[in-house]
């Protein structure tokens, strides 16, 4: 048998613009390999999972264009390291070529197989592809991470280079030796999900407008590329390559992602904790029928209802919703910002732990932000503002307009008064 150089997919489901797959077709005879990893499978709640189903829908689009090519996609399923020991055991494996993962979780995963190849004598190469500048790419003058992002994204920006930007492209060096395989849904224990995601389209016009239209939840202004973004089916070189020539504020909320990418690398810390450890002394009272109420959208608050509908009903919501909702969590009803970041979790098509973590954190006041705690959004003036005509609101709240509409579950004025005392109290009175 000869040797094979395997091409590991894990949150890049594409062949145009991949890194780690053109440095491996220039090593040789590709063979595409994608592992369901049953470490996280096991912890996801919902038997159709609407990112499951997604991601076995690229993976079959993966694999017919990989056909086309003339190669082919292992699909399997288990723990990564007793995978690759079959892998190993089945095929003359030379070297494995896959681009890197940020999550705590995905550093120790990859070290450990990295450990297992070596030991076997196995090159094991892993590279920078879901962001433009990774890890320590943009630090402050004195080597420190930033942890603010204004001046990190000025920094960003100052640091690119057009090769950073350049698409990496491959003479197309497939292995041929197997026929590929598949494994369906019920195979791994789902079933296929209602919603579905549209394929990739980088939306020019709405980027070309999104300075004028992205708060606005009742409009089509924004361009719902996260989802493509946290499963690699578009590459983000590609999307700022495309956007930087029409829009400069788009341009700065993909570098958000980077920012936020970067701070979950340098404080892995936030994955449990508050970025700014004095914040985790807060009591939060976590009233649990509030919680539920929250969850399914019965609060009385018609546009925080709309936000949470709207994300159970389509795995989706909007940026403005989606702070208006975690802001009223922490701060009317009072509850611990990491149960509503892990029902995001559950619930997020596009749900990403470094951005979901970032954005929960902000509205907490918890995390790297420069505003301060007590600056507490209204949730009818979010409404007012942002979405004047209820055009949202009725979208996702049928009975608006009727007697069946829920009566508020909080006094706004209240709860704000008492989430003051309770951060107050929390940082032994310091603001
Ligand atoms: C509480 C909370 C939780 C969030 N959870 C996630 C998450 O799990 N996954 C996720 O991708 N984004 C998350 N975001 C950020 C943002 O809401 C989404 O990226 C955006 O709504 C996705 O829609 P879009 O692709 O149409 O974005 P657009 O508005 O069209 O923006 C383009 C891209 O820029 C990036 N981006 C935009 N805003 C942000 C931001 N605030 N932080 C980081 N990146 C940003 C995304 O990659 C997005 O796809 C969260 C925000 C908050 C406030």
């Amino acid at each position: 048998m000869s040797s094979t150089t395997v091409h590991w997919f894990r949150r890049d489901l594409r062949l145009k613009d991949n890194t780690a797959l053109s440095l491996a077709h220039q090593k040789g005879n590709v063979l595409g390999l994608f592992i369901f990893d049953t470490n996280i499978l096991d912890e996801l709640e919902d038997r159709d999972d609407a990112r499951v189903s997604f991601i076995h829908d690229s993976l079959t689009r993966l694999g017919t264009e990989i056909k086309k090519e003339g190669g082919a996609l292992l699909v399997r399923q288990g723990d990564p390291i007793e995978v690759w020991k079959q892998l190993i055991a089945e095929f003359a494996i030379q070297a494995v070529f896959t681009n890197e993962d940020y999550e705590p979780y995905a550093g120790k995963r990859d070290q450990a197989v990295g450990e297992l190849l070596q030991v076997k004598g196995i090159s094991f190469t892993s590279v920078k592809d879901q962001v433009i500048l990774a890890k320590d790419e943009v630090l402050k003058d004195d080597g420190k991470p930033y942890t603010v992002y204004t001046p990190y994204s000025r920094k960003w920006k100052t640091v690119l280079r057009e090769s950073d930007l350049a698409e990496r492209t491959y003479k197309p060096n497939w292995d041929n030796q197997i026929s590929g395989e598949r494994l369906s849904l019920e195979q791994i224990g789902f079933s296929k999900s209602n919603i579905q995601v549209d394929t990739p389209q980088i939306p020019e016009q709405i980027i070309r407008h999104y300075h004028e239209t992205r708060d606005f939840p009742g409009l089509n202004g924004i361009s719902h590329m996260s989802v493509h973004l946290r499963f690699g089916t578009i590459s983000i070189r590609e999307l700022f390559r495309q956007s930087r020539q029409w829009n400069e504020k788009y341009i700065n909320e993909l570098i958000w992602r980077e920012f936020y990418q970067m701070i979950l690398w340098h404080f892995p810390h936030v994955v449990t904790g508050s970025f700014k450890p004095a914040y985790d002394a807060i009591q939060w009272p976590n009233n649990e029928p509030w919680f539920q109420a929250w969850c399914e959208g019965r609060t009385g608050f018609p546009i925080v209802d709309a936000g949470m509908r709207e994300l159970n009903a389509t795995g989706f919501m909007h940026n403005r919703a989606r702070m208006i909702t975690a802001s009223f969590l922490c701060k009317d009803l009072l509850i611990d910002w990491r149960l509503g970041e892990a029902y995001f979790a559950r619930k997020l098509l596009d749900f990403d732990l470094a951005s979901n973590n970032g954005g929960w954190q902000w509205a907490a006041g918890t995390g790297c932000d420069a505003a301060p705690y007590f600056r507490i959004f209204n949730p009818h003036e979010q409404a007012r503002k942002f979405d004047p005509d209820g055009v949202y609101i009725r979208r996702w709240v049928a009975e608006f307009d009727s007697l069946t509409y829920p009566q508020p579950i909080v006094d706004h004025k209240v709860q704000r008064e008492k989430a003051l005392k309770m951060y107050m109290v929390g940082l032994g009175g310091i603001s």
